[in-house]
């Protein structure tokens, strides 16, 4: 798939480490959610794109549930 940023064809498939927080001070307790996804990474503009696993996904959801009440 062409990069959807410059719609290049020149990507590449690495695997990373990506440690999420939860942003406001109010949030600060709330523990970093790390996600060990593969990384497509457009090699002319850099835009990257990477999917959350499902049990982190949850993990964000919950986060902002309790953020929200
Ligand atoms: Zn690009």
């Amino acid at each position: 798939m062409p990069c959807k940023s410059c719609g290049s064809l020149n990507q590449g498939t690495f695997t990373g480490e990506v440690a999420i927080h939860f942003p406001g001070l109010k949030d600060i307790d709330e523990p970093i959610v790390w996600v060990f996804p593969g990384l497509i990474v457009c090699l002319d503009c850099g835009t990257t794109e990477f999917t959350v696993p499902k049990s982190e996904l949850r993990q964000l959801a919950k986060g902002d549930d309790a953020a929200a009440g």
